[in-house]
C-alpha cells in the first residue's frame, strides 16, 4: 500500500521526515488548505510531491522561475517520477508533448508559471481533467508586502476559484506575520491549517569577524573548502569584479555574477556553478533566487549586507542539504558608512526604514550573544538555547575568555595619548618599549604609556587590538588603519568595567577544532572517488550532480561502505529507481576501495530502529492527552518544563487538539487580569509570533509567560 512512508522511503530514499512534513501531509491529505511556512531547506517541495503521488488526479505546482521548474521537474524525472512544466521556453513540439503527458495523465505532476496557467490551453486542458491539488510555491509573490511581489500571482485567486474541488497549498519561506496574513487572506485560507516551522538553521555555523585585510581573509578561509562550493556576496558589481579576478590569479575557479553581465554570460556563469564545473560564484546580492543548488558549503559576506532579512536569506543558501556549511560576515564600521552614504541618497519613509534595517545589522555584527538569537528574533522567533555551539559567539566556553580588563585599558589609553594617530603595530610598540625610529621621531618614549605592556609578546598585543575593535572600543580608520578610542571604549576606560577576551589567538583555531569533530566521519578519499563518478554520470545526462545524488548521500556512502544492494538502500537519498539506475556504478567504487584500503562495511540502523527524536512532539503530546502530568513528562525525557511545552506547541500548531489548559495555567504567576492582556494581544497580533506580542505589552511580560500563555491560549481557541 502507498502511505506517505513507503513513498519517502522507496521513491526519494529518505530515511524520515523533517520537522512538520508528515503533518503537512496529512493535513492536504484530509484536503484542508495548507499554509506552509519554512526556511530555505526546510524541505517544502516533498510536501507536495509525497501529496501528489498518493493522489489520482493532477497537482500543478504554480514557480515563479523558470530555472527552477526545470530544476525540480529534472529531479524528479532522476527519482522515477514523471513530471514535466509548461512555460515559454519551450518549443511548440516540446509544449505539446509536455499538454499530451499531462492529458494522458502519465504525469501527475505538472510545473507552471502563474501567467501559463491562465492561458485558454491550459484552462482548457485542466478542465478536461481532475485535479487534485494547486500547489503555490514563492506564495510570498501573492503579497504586496513581501520583497518580490508578481502582480501575476494576484490572479490565482481566479484559478482557485475555477478548481474548487482541488485543495490548495501555498509555500513561502516569508516569515513575516503580514505577508502570511496576507497569503491566506488572498487565497481565503482557514487559520488552523498553517505551519510554522523553525527558522532555526541547525547546520550553519555562523560567524562574523572584523574586516581587516578582506582578501587575504577570504584566501585563508578558502584554504579550508578546496574543491567545495561556495557564495561570495559583494556590494558592487566592481568589487565582484575584481575579487574573481584575484581569487581566479590564485588559481580557484571561480566566477562573477552581477546585473552588469550580458544575460547570456549569467546564464552560463550560474550554470557551471550548479553543475561544480566552477567552484565559486562570486556576486551581488543579485545571485541566489533561481537556485536550489542544495551542497553550497559556504557563504561569505566580504560586505555588510544592507539588512538581517537578506543576510538571513543570503546564509539560507548554504547547506540546504542539512550538512554542515560555513557562514562568513566581513564586518567593518566603514561598509556601514558606506551603505549610509546610499540610504542617505533616499527619500522619506524609506530612508527611515533603510536606517533602521542597517542598525539592526550593525547591532547584530557587533553583537556578543549567540548569533542565533538576535537572528531568530528578528523573525518573531525565541531562541532559548544557552549555547548552539555552532556560533562564533557560542563555540566558546565562557572559561575560555579571561579578564583582560587591565591589556584592555593599557592599550586604549596608549592610543589616546599618541593622539589617535597610529596603527596597531605602533601602539605595540610603545607599549613594549622599543626603541625604534618612530619612537623616537615622534618623542613616544616620553609618554607615560611607554613600556608598560613588557608582560606580554607583540603577537598577543596585535591579537587584543583586534578584540578591541571587534568588540566596538576601538574604531579602525580603513585607509591607514589608523586607531582611535570610541565613545564605548572612553566608557569603558572611565567605569573600569571588566573586559573578556583571550589572551592568545590559538585558543580560536582549537575552538574550530571542537566544532567539526561532531560531524559525520566519513573517508574523504572515497567521497572524492565517488563524487568524480556523480559528475560524469551528471554530464552523460546533461543534468547539474545534485540530481544524480545529494552531497548527504555520498558523505553517507563514504562513512558506511555499503557492499550490498540492502545497505545501499539503506543509505540517505538512495531510492529505488535511482539505485537501479546508478547503484551499481557506486557499489562498484566502493567495493573496491574497501579492497584495497581493507576497510569493512559499517552497520547502518535501518529507519524502524532509530529514535525519531524529531516526531518525539507527538508522543509528548498525546501522552499529556491521555492525562500525564507535566512533572512526569520532564522527567520521562529528562528535559525542562520549556521544552515540554515547545513540543506541546509544536503539537497544536500540527493540527492536533490539547485535552485541557488547566495544568498549563497553573505554571503561570501573572494574576488573571495580566492574563486577559495577554490573550488580547494574542487576538490582535495573532500567536504565531512572540515578538508582536512582546512588544505589544511593552517588554512587560517575558517570553517565558508568553510562551505558557499561548499554549492556553492556542488549546482553548480550539
Ligand atoms: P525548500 O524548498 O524548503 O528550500 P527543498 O524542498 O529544496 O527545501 O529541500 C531541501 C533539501 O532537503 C533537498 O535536497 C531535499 O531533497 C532534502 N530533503 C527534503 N526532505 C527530506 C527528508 N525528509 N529527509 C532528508 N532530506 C530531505
Ligand atoms: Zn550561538
Amino acid at each position: 500500500m502507498l502511505t506517505p512512508e513507503t513513498i519517502l522511503k522507496s521513491t526519494f530514499g529518505y530515511d524520515a521526515f523533517k520537522p512538520l512534513q508528515r503533518e503537512i501531509i496529512a493535513n492536504v491529505q484530509a484536503r484542508r488548505d495548507t499554509l506552509v511556512i519554512m526556511p530555505t531547506g526546510g524541505g517544502k517541495s516533498l510536501t507536495y510531491q509525497v501529496p501528489a503521488l498518493l493522489f489520482d488526479g493532477l497537482t500543478v505546482v504554480v514557480s515563479p522561475l523558470i530555472a527552477l521548474m526545470k530544476d525540480q521537474v529534472e529531479q524528479l524525472r532522476a527519482l522515477g517520477v514523471s513530471a514535466v512544466f509548461l512555460n515559454s521556453s519551450l518549443s511548440p513540439e516540446e509544449y505539446q508533448e509536455n499538454m499530451d503527458a499531462v492529458k494522458s495523465g502519465q504525469s501527475k505532476l505538472l510545473y507552471v508559471a502563474p501567467e501559463t496557467l491562465l492561458t485558454p490551453r491550459i484552462y482548457s486542458l485542466l478542465s478536461s481533467l481532475k485535479l487534485d491539488l494547486l500547489a503555490i510555491d514563492e506564495a510570498h509573490c501573492i503579497s504586496e508586502w513581501g520583497h518580490d511581489f508578481r502582480p501575476e500571482y494576484r490572479q490565482l485567486v481566479d484559478v482557485r476559484r475555477k478548481f474548487p474541488s482541488a485543495v490548495c497549498m501555498a509555500l513561502t519561506a516569508t516569515a513575516t506575520p503580514r505577508v502570511c496574513d496576507d497569503i491566506e487572506s488572498t487565497l481565503g485560507f482557514t487559520k488552523s491549517n498553517k505551519f510554522l516551522a523553525s527558522f532555526n538553521r541547525e547546520n550553519l555555523f555562523i560567524e562574523v569577524k572584523p574586516k581587516r585585510e578582506p582578501v587575504a581573509q577570504t584566501l585563508k578561509f578558502l584554504e579550508n573548502f578546496k574543491e567545495q562550493s561556495g557564495i561570495i556576496y559583494c556590494f558592487s558589481r566592481k568589487q565582484v569584479d575584481e575579487l574573481a579576478a584575484t581569487l581566479a590569479r590564485y588559481k580557484y575557479s571561480v566566477r562573477p555574477y552581477h546585473a552588469g553581465l550580458e544575460d547570456s554570460d549569467r546564464r552560463r556563469n550560474q550554470e557551471a556553478f550548479i553543475r561544480d564545473d566552477a567552484q565559486i560564484i562570486v556576486a551581488t546580492i543579485a545571485f541566489g533566487m533561481g537556485i536550489n543548488k542544495p551542497n553550497v558549503r559556504f557563504v561569505i559576506h566580504f560586505d555588510l549586507p544592507k539588512s538581517i532579512e537578506s543576510y538571513y536569506q543570503e546564509i539560507g543558501r548554504a547547506g540546504r542539504d542539512g550538512l554542515p556549511a560555513h557562514c562568513l560576515l566581513l564586518y567593518s564600521y566603514a561598509d556601514a558608512s558606506k551603505i549610509r552614504y546610499f540610504i542617505d541618497q533616499k527619500e522619506e519613509p524609506e530612508r527611515s526604514a533603510s536606517y533602521q534595517h542597517l542598525d539592526a545589522m550593525t547591532r547584530y555584527a557587533e553583537g556578543s550573544v549567540c548569533r542565533r538569537k538576535p537572528l531568530l528574533s528578528y523573525f518573531g522567533e525565541t531562541y532559548s538555547q544557552e549555547n548552539c555551539a555552532t556560533c562564533d559567539n557560542c563555540g566558546m566556553d565562557e572559561s575560555d575568555l579571561a579578564d583582560i580588563t587591565i591589556p584592555a585599558q593599557k592599550f586604549l589609553s596608549c592610543v589616546k595619548r599618541s593622539g589617535e594617530r597610529f596603527g596597531a603595530a605602533h601602539v605595540v610598540d610603545i607599549l613594549l618599549g622599543s626603541e625604534n625610529e618612530k619612537i623616537q621621531k615622534y618623542n613616544h618614549h616620553e609618554l607615560s604609556t611607554y613600556g608598560i605592556g613588557k608582560e606580554l609578546t607583540k603577537s598577543q598585543w596585535m591579537h587584543i587590538s583586534r578584540q578591541l575593535v571587534e568588540k566596538g572600543l576601538l574604531n579602525q580608520e580603513p585607509a591607514y588603519r589608523v586607531l582611535s578610542v570610541t565613545v564605548k571604549g572612553l566608557e569603558m576606560l572611565k567605569s573600569r568595567e571588566q573586559v573578556r577576551g583571550q589572551i592568545n589567538e590559538a585558543q580560536k583555531k582549537e575552538r574550530g577544532a571542537r566544532v567539526k569533530s561532531s560531524e559525520f566521519e566519513y573517508d574523504k578519499s572515497l567521497f572524492s572517488l565517488l563524487r568524480n563518478k556523480r559528475k560524469e554520470l551528471a554530464d552523460e545526462a546533461g543534468v547539474p550532480p545534485y540530481v544524480i545524488f545529494s552531497d548527504k548521500t555520498l558523505v553517507e556512502m563514504a562513512g558506511y561502505f555499503p557492499q550490498s544492494r540492502e545497505s545501499l538502500l539503506n543509505i540517505s537519498g538512495v531510492g529505488k529507481v535511482k539505485h537501479e539506475r546508478y547503484g551499481n556504478d557506486f557499489l562498484v567504487i566502493i567495493k573496491e576501495y574497501c579492497r584495497s584500503n581493507k576497510l569493512d562495511e559499517k552497520y547502518k540502523a535501518p529507519m524502524r530502529e532509530k529514535d525519531d527524536a524529531g516526531r518525539r512532539y507527538v508522543a509528548v503530546g498525546e501522552a499529556y492527552n491521555a492525562g500525564e502530568s507535566l512533572e512526569n513528562l520532564m522527567a520521562r525525557y529528562d528535559v525542562t518544563a520549556d521544552t515540554i511545552l515547545n513540543h506541546l506547541a509544536r503539537f497544536i500548531q500540527a493540527g492536533n487538539p490539547l485535552r485541557s489548559a488547566e495544568d498549563l495555567i497553573s505554571l503561570s504567576n501573572l494574576s488573571p487580569d495580566q492574563q486577559m492582556d495577554v490573550f488580547k494581544a494574542f487576538d490582535h497580533m495573532g500567536s504565531d509570533m512572540l515578538k508582536p506580542v512582546y512588544d505589544k505589552l511593552n517588554g512587560a511580560v517575558n517570553y517565558d509567560e508568553l510562551r505558557i500563555l499561548r499554549l492556553c491560549y492556542l488549546c482553548e481557541k480550539r
